[in-house]
């Protein structure tokens, strides 16, 4: 028989697993929490769209859609694409699921996105955002709000302290018009000097030659016109209100008067939290201000900002997190004793207890990988059903009596409450409560 090859993973993804898993999960995890105090809603959008809806979302002269769109046609012939982000297709459910009567609205979401890039570090063609986006406010407390909150989830992570926040406004159409014209003269003077890729730009999309990170382009960006001299009365008093916000709030911001969002319909507000631990993959969370988008999908005028951070990249500069650890692992200490221990193991988690069954090998082999799991307490389960809880930390032992089974399991639920938060340290727990349980000194009721 020929031999099978197995097939390869395809370039730019990930099979994510072990420490990278945890610190993942930590990402995810810590920014449903946060979303939840800033009061955003969930949502879950589809994976893939019509083309149109980034297409137009995005406009034809990104990156993302001039090169990096995982686009293709499925069996009925319709133009579908990976979602690259997920700006455009909230966009396009807040239209076509008539969400417009919860206006202003407050999103939240995560997932895989999908980018066709040259894959390296922070740099995949399969990677995950979190995102966060208020539609239907055009209020600067709308932008405050959700720097705040990325400004928190970082802190939350314990990453802030290398990360800065700066920030910048495009100001409104007339600010825009008048810069960007300002922009093209000062380019077109350096035309000479400008890689190919921003000779592009400076006919379709000048303000990109800002963000420009080839060297050749640099010095000519960097002595590019600000936009401060173009700010309308209202586009500086826009940008007032959120800096003095932002002040309120306590978020540390840096103004960079280069930064620039790519698209025509960006206003105000730009901003992203950038690195240096990253290499040139230095920006984990961006957005800003898209007051025009809505309408570029057909629907009325209608404001919006949001942002997006790529998970691996914040995921890359945690601390490594704990390993998880089970409260207790559960054995059965001889022949005939696992259907007592299947008891006693399912008795644990119904009541909310992190637990684990240890039943390879012989005795020895079972306590050696309740210790691999950092367990604090093992139950051993004789034929009988006795049941001898030992601290693994101490070595104490405990016969329970079958009556201490409800304060064990409790005790369990405190063990496993002192993994998540480490208020529980020590071996007294179960001693104390089995002790407090014989006494009479506590119940554990049924009508909780
Ligand atoms: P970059 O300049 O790094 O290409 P971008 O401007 O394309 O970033 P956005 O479209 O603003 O990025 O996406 C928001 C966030 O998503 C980025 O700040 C980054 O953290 C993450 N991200 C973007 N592209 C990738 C990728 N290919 N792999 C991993 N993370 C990514
Ligand atoms: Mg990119």
């Amino acid at each position: 028989m020929a031999k099978i090859t197995t097939p390869r993973p395809v370039r730019g993804t990930q099979d994510i697993f072990g420490d990278f898993e945890r610190r993942f999960t930590h990402v995810a995890e810590t920014f449903e929490r946060v979303r939840r105090l800033y009061c955003f809603s969930r949502v879950e959008v589809p994976v893939f769209e019509s083309t149109a809806v980034f297409a137009r979302s995005l406009g034809e002269t990104t990156d993302v859609v001039s090169k990096e769109m995982y686009s293709f046609e499925d069996r009925g012939g319709d133009s579908l694409t990976l979602r690259p982000e997920f700006t455009a297709g909230i966009a396009r459910a807040y239209l076509t699921e008539g969400w417009q009567q919860y206006a202003p609205l407050k999103l939240a979401t995560h997932g895989p996105v999908f980018r066709y890039e040259r894959p390296q570090k922070g740099r995949y063609r399969q990677f995950h955002q979190i995102d966060a986006e208020v539609i239907g406010a055009a209020e600067p407390m709308a932008d405050v709000e959700l720097l705040a909150m990325a400004d928190q989830l970082l802190k939350e992570l314990g990453i802030a302290d290398g990360v800065t926040l700066q920030l910048n406004t495009l100001g409104d159409a007339a600010t825009r018009d008048a810069w960007r014209a300002a922009l093209v003269e000062h380019f077109d003077s350096h035309r000479g000097e400008l890689s190919e890729d921003s000779l592009k730009r400076l006919d379709k999309n000048p303000m990109r030659i800002l963000d420009s990170k080839d060297p050749r382009d640099r010095p000519i960006a960097d002595s590019a016109p600000g936009i401060d001299s173009f700010l309308t009365a209202e586009a500086a008093d826009f940008f007032a209100a959120v800096t003095s916000g932002l002040d309120a709030a306590g978020v540390a911001w840096t103004r960079n008067d280069r930064l620039v969002r790519g698209l025509d319909y960006y206003r105000h507000t730009a901003f992203e939290f950038v690195t240096d631990r990253l290499g040139a993959q230095g920006t984990v969370l961006a957005g800003g201000r898209y007051d025009g988008l809505i309408e570029s999908l057909g629907g009325p005028a209608t404001p919006g900002v949001g942002w997006a951070a790529g998970i691996e990249r914040l995921a890359m500069l945690l601390e490594e997190p704990e390993a998880p650890r089970a409260a207790v692992c559960v054995i059965p200490r001889e022949g005939g004793a696992d259907a007592a221990a299947m008891t006693l193991l399912q008795d644990l988690r119904a009541a909310g207890a992190v637990a684990d069954m240890a039943y390879r090998g012989n005795l020895k082999r079972r306590m050696a990988k309740a210790d691999a799991q950092g367990a604090s307490m093992v139950a051993l389960v004789g034929a009988d059903g006795a049941v001898t809880a030992k601290l693994l930390a101490s070595g104490k032992q405990v016969d329970l009596a079958s009556e201490d089974r409800d304060a064990f399991l409790h005790a369990a639920t405190l063990y496993s409450d002192g993994i998540a938060d480490s208020d529980v340290e020590g071996d007294s727990v179960l001693e104390e409560m089995i002790g407090e349980w014989r006494q009479g000194l506590w119940q554990v009721s049924d009508d909780e």
